[in-house]
């Protein structure tokens, strides 16, 4: 429940203009409910209207995006880039194409960008973008006019010290480096615009792996400090069997636990033995198929159609790592209920506010997804500096600056819980240490 008269009252004037962008709505009360505590400190910034301004992005971008299937049809799809904060750099945030992609998906995830690259502790604003594409289905040939008639429109609002996308759901290393071309071939420039790019034309080592390795990394920093544990033993449930998926079960696995699930929108794969990753990486990096198959070519597993089922899985620790809202208090109440008391998020709002009522009730270790999901763009920023000083460093070197950047995120998300009065709590901590930075910038800056 909102209780500052400030905090309410910005509240009520998002419900009032954006009450139709159900998921804005539900990541600004997120924020919302628990930075209320800095105001009595801080006048200042409800006298330079930090929330009024928080809340409305700096620039929303609509277009059309136009292009020709490998039948000769014209099919047309609507192409967003909203750019939220620039307080303390360019805009930066992923792509997502996907059929569920609307402005208001586009909006919660610029949104949470904002705070999760504050916490990186690297020069980055918030923005995110994406389409109502689908590439399911779709031919190389059909995902290479499409992203070239993305970027065609999406060149005009980017630019290296402007906005720099990255990947998301559907955004992989080939529609980056489709877009990449496209964007060098309007504008005669080589720079790094986009990050995730292929190691041949400026990308970093580690990015792939940074989201799953840094999510791993953070749940074994807030392991080692609040339950003087770690992944060691413990049997672990993924959703997902994406990038962010993937790579959280290498990383998990590495680290002494057994991973025993991944999922896609259709079902999911129970294997009692652990993932094998050598198969699911056939799968799905190469083959770009679907989870059933895993069951096909492992004696061991199961496959069960419905990917809400995954949470019905006994385990120590759930890594939910596909989309928003994939956990419900239901689900929740079910993961507790078979002995999980350890999530962290690797999708972006995976849990739902009942969800994380049934955490915050049950003493769950919960590590909200702006800090525990954050690796992947630290190492766009990380990819960001490589371009800058033209210079390549190795998989070890920011494989260590990740793993750095994860522990002081857990490290600094603490501090901030601590002196707002909610010891332990990596939410409230998150979100607090997360805005303050930039609402001091925003404040700095007058009133822009
Ligand atoms: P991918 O496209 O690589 O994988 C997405 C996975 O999630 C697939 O297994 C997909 O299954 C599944 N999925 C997508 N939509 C749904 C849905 N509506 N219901 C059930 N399952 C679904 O994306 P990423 O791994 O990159 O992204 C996963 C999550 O992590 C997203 O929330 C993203 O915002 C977040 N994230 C990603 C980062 C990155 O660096 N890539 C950084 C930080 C956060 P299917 O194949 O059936 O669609």
């Amino acid at each position: 429940m909102l209780t500052d008269e400030y905090v309410k009252r910005v509240y009520a004037q998002v419900e009032q203009r954006d009450g139709d962008q159900e998921e804005f709505l539900q990541a600004v009360r997120e924020v919302f409910e628990t930075i209320e505590p800095v105001f009595k400190d801080h006048p200042q910034y409800e006298a330079s209207g930090v929330l009024e301004r928080l809340v409305e992005p700096e620039r929303v971008v609509k277009f059309r995006v136009p292009w020709v299937d490998d039948e000769g049809h014209v099919q047309v799809n609507r192409g967003y880039r909203v750019q939220f904060n620039s307080a303390i750099g360019p805009y930066k945030g992923g792509l997502r194409f996907h059929p569920t992609v609307t402005e208001a998906v586009i909006k919660f995830l610029g949104f949470e960008q904002i705070f999760k690259n504050s916490l990186t502790g690297l020069p980055m604003g918030g923005g995110k973008g994406g389409s109502d594409f689908n590439p399911k289905g779709r031919s190389d040939a059909e995902v290479m006019r499409f992203c070239q008639s993305f970027m065609t429109e999406l060149q005009r609002h980017i630019g290296q010290f402007t906005d720099v996308p990255a990947g998301d759901i559907n955004v992989g290393a080939r529609e980056i480096g489709y877009l990449f071309g496209q964007y060098k071939r309007l504008r005669n420039e080589f720079s790094g615009v986009l990050t995730g790019k292929g190691l041949e034309f400026g990308g970093s080592l580690t990015r792939t792996e940074a989201t799953g390795y840094g999510l791993c990394y953070y749940t074994q920093e807030a392991l080692r400090v609040l339950r003087h544990d770690s992944f060691k033993g413990k049997t672990v449930v993924v959703s997902g069997s994406g990038n962010v998926a993937i790579f959280a079960i290498e990383k998990a696995t590495q680290l002494g636990a057994k991973v025993i699930t991944a999922s896609d929108s259709n079902g999911y794969v129970v294997d009692p033995n652990g993932i094998d990753l050598e198969v699911l990486k056939d799968i799905k990096l190469n083959k770009r198929g679907r989870v059933s198959e895993y069951a096909e070519r492992v004696p061991s597993a199961t496959y069960h159609e419905g990917c809400r089922g995954v949470w019905s899985v006994k385990c120590d620790i759930a890594l939910p790592c596909a989309t928003q809202n994939e956990i419900n208090g239901n689900e929740a109440q079910m993961l507790i209920d078979n002995g999980c008391t350890v999530v962290c998020e690797g999708s972006n709002m995976p849990s739902t506010p009942e969800a994380i009522e049934v955490y915050k009730s049950n003493n769950v270790l919960y590590g909200p997804a702006k800090a525990a999901n954050a690796g992947g763009v630290a190492v766009s920023g990380l990819e960001m500096s490589q371009n800058s000083i033209r210079l390549g460093w190795t998989f070890d070197e920011v494989d260590a600056r990740l793993k750095g950047i994860m522990e002081s995120i857990v490290a600094n998300s603490l501090a901030a819980a601590k002196k707002y009065g909610h010891e332990g709590d990596l939410m409230q901590g998150a979100n607090i240490a997360g805005f303050i930075k930039v609402a001091d910038a925003m404040v700095a800056q007058g009133i822009i």
